[in-house]
Order: structure tokens, then C-alpha cells, then sequence
């Protein structure tokens, strides 16, 4: 079953918001929303509830895209065939990052933006992060290509920022020849 969750759009202000650092323990209702959003992106990326329930496939989800305001949101990552890796993240913080820019040749997609957009979005192609898992737990993450651009992507949400609010629409395609595409 699809779990029973609610996306916003980005024609919602929420989306906007700066999200508030999360106290630990975790509330149930958070407990069970992060195990929701894992279910749901996971099955966003399997072609059978694709087509059963229409669904856009999507790698991150961040808690104010579901109108909560904290700092948190998860990502699954298909690291081969049906074979997920899932990520917790809570009260991220990077702590270096590379040189390199790369971005996403086709363009970066949310689960909040329901139209074509143009234009790229340049990403720190290796980086390192830390955060708190579920229980409280302390990790470091190091992450690098399109794991990276995801990781970056979730926490501009939690800033309240937008993949699309870092395109200039004058100029989508800026600086694209000093960036490696992914
Ligand atoms: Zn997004």
C-alpha cells in the first residue's frame, strides 16, 4: 500500500519556510512520517507502483515538502536493480565540500515542481556531511555525485529553497562549461 502522504507544490509558501532544528528523542508522528517517505520514494522507484498509482519517481523528500517544519528528510538511492540504500537525515550540517561543480544534464527534478523547468544547477560534485539519525545518532557522510546533488538539493529545502529559485531564468544554462555534467 502506498502510504498516505501529502506533497506539496511549490505553489505553496510553506515551501519557504527555514525549518527548525529537531529536538531528540523523535516524536512518534516524525518516527512514522520518515518511515512513510522512505515507503513512498521507494516505491516511486519501482515501475510496478509507477504505473499502479502514477507516480513520479523521486530520491528525496524533506519534511516541509509535507508541510512539517524541521529539519529533516530521507533519501533512497537505487544502488542496483531493486536494491535501495536509505538515508535519515536530521540537523545536517556540511562540513567540506569540493572544488568541483557538476549538475544534472537534464535538469534536477522535485517532487514539489509539476512542470518542465530549464535550466541547470551547479552542485559541489563531492561533499561531507554531518547529521543525526533517527535514535539521536551522530554520522558522517561522504557523498559524491548524484548523492551529492541530492544531499544539497534536500538541504536548500530545509532553508526553504528551491532548485528552481537558483535558476536565473534570463540565463538557465549560466557558467554551464566551467561544470562537469552528471
Ligand atoms: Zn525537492
Amino acid at each position: 500500500m502506498l502510504p498516505k502522504i501529502k506533497i506539496l507544490d511549490e505553489k505553496s509558501k510553506i515551501l519557504h519556510t527555514i525549518s527548525k532544528e529537531v529536538k531528540f528523542p523523535l516524536t512518534e508522528d516524525d518516527k512514522k512520517t520518515i518511515q512513510d517517505a522512505l515507503k513512498y520514494l521507494e516505491m516511486s522507484q519501482i515501475d510496478e507502483y509507477i504505473d499502479k498509482y502514477h507516480l513520479r519517481s523521486g530520491m528525496g523528500l524533506a519534511f516541509i515538502q509535507l508541510g512539517i517544519p524541521k529539519r529533516i528528510f530521507v533519501i533512497v538511492n537505487e544502488i542496483n536493480d531493486g536494491e535501495f540504500e536509505k538515508y535519515v537525515i536530521i540537523n545536517p550540517k556540511m562540513i567540506s565540500h569540493s572544488e568541483e561543480k557538476i549538475y544534472v544534464e537534464e535538469g534536477e527534478g522535485c517532487l514539489s515542481v509539476n512542470r518542465p523547468v530549464n535550466g541547470i544547477v551547479p552542485r559541489y560534485a563531492r561533499c561531507k556531511i554531518e547529521a543525526y539519525d533517527e535514535n539521536g545518532e551522530l554520522f558522517t557522510y561522504r557523498v559524491r555525485e548524484d548523492l551529492s546533488i541530492a544531499f544539497q538539493h534536500e538541504m536548500d529545502h530545509l532553508d526553504g529553497i528551491l532548485f528552481v529559485d537558483k535558476i536565473d531564468p534570463k540565463n538557465p544554462y549560466k557558467n554551464k562549461n566551467q561544470m562537469r555534467a552528471i
